[in-house]
């Protein structure tokens, strides 16, 4: 038995992250998304969800009643 380790690569193939948005590869510049739009949208979205948690009024548990009759049908 010959114990041969493989080395390791020298040149580690640096998978491009996908965007979080769009799942596109785009340019290291804006990592981890693939543009400045892609960016700007994901900064909006947590921009919106911090402003949401800064309200101090509870929302109430508001059930639906449904004035459905028990059949639930999903649209996808
Ligand atoms: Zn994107």
């Amino acid at each position: 038995m010959t114990d041969r380790s493989t080395p390791p690569p020298l040149r580690a193939v640096r998978m491009m992250a996908k965007c979080p948005i769009c799942e596109k590869t785009g340019t290291v510049e804006y990592q981890p998304f693939c543009s400045k739009r892609c960016a700007n949208i994901d900064l909006g979205r947590w921009l919106k969800e911090g402003y949401r948690v800064e309200t101090d009024e509870v929302p109430a548990d508001d059930e639906g009643g449904g004035t459905g009759s028990g059949s639930t049908s999903q649209t996808g």
